[in-house]
């Protein structure tokens, strides 16, 4: 039986590794506190839910390690005004955490299967600014553009150009960029009225962004 002592300690023990790997912004960590990953995780895996390692779900894809989901929120500088594209849903963890930082959440996943159950837990958890949609994500999300931030949870080759072209002038983006089989960089990206300025942020490792709707969509 895990009793509240358990509970309180793993959560300390969580939110010290958190900041152990960089995570200061208090923002950050008070999103990362209130939203419990555990619900995100189904199945075998759940009871692992506040370790700092990535797990499988659903569709053969990962859920983050919390550690990198608290950079890359940090990385993004978010702003309670801001209209932000997710895209990579999988188990919605990473949407759940923007939703507290940011005025609202599109997040996409080729994957509809995904996105249904996530839509279910953000639903379940009253988190009503949050709209989770099946699609192809190298492509955006024109009918919502443009953004003020955008997350790519998957990695790409380079950051995908309508994904460029739908970032504001001021807007910034994270995107982990590299081959799929091999250590990618996480690379911040931040539009100006003159162009785009290109960060690197750490090395990273993420499932690949794949084009087109997977198969469980018919
Ligand atoms: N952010 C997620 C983890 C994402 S794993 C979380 O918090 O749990 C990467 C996700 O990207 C997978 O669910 C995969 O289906 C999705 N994905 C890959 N290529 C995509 C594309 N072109 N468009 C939309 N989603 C894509």
């Amino acid at each position: 039986m895990t009793g509240p002592d358990q509970i309180a300690e793993r959560k300390m023990q969580f939110l010290f590794a958190l900041r152990s790997k960089g995570v200061t912004d208090a923002r950050v960590l008070g999103a990362m506190e209130k939203i419990d990953r555990g619900p995100f995780i189904r199945g075998y895996f759940a009871d692992r839910a506040y370790e700092d390692m990535p797990l499988p779900i659903a569709c053969g894809q990962t859920i983050s390690q919390p550690s990198v989901v608290a950079l890359m929120t940090q990385a993004l500088k978010l702003s309670p005004r801001d209209k932000v594209l997710e895209v990579g849903t999988g188990s919605g963890y990473q949407a759940a955490i923007l939703s507290q930082l940011a005025r609202r959440v599109y997040t996409v996943d080729r994957h509809k299967r995904l996105v249904r159950e996530a839509s279910e837990i953000f639903r379940a958890l009253d988190l009503t600014n949050i709209t989770a949609l099946t699609a192809d994500g190298s492509f955006g999300l024109p009918d919502q553009a443009p953004f003020d931030r955008i997350i790519v949870t998957a990695a790409a080759e380079d950051p995908p150009g309508p994904l460029l072209a739908q970032l504001k002038i001021g807007g910034i983006m994270v995107v982990p960029v590299g081959q799929s089989d091999a250590v990618q960089s996480l690379i911040r990206v931040t539009r100006s009225a003159d162009g785009f300025d290109y960060d690197e942020l750490r090395p990273v490792r993420f499932v690949p962004l794949v084009e087109g709707l997977g198969r469980d969509t018919a």
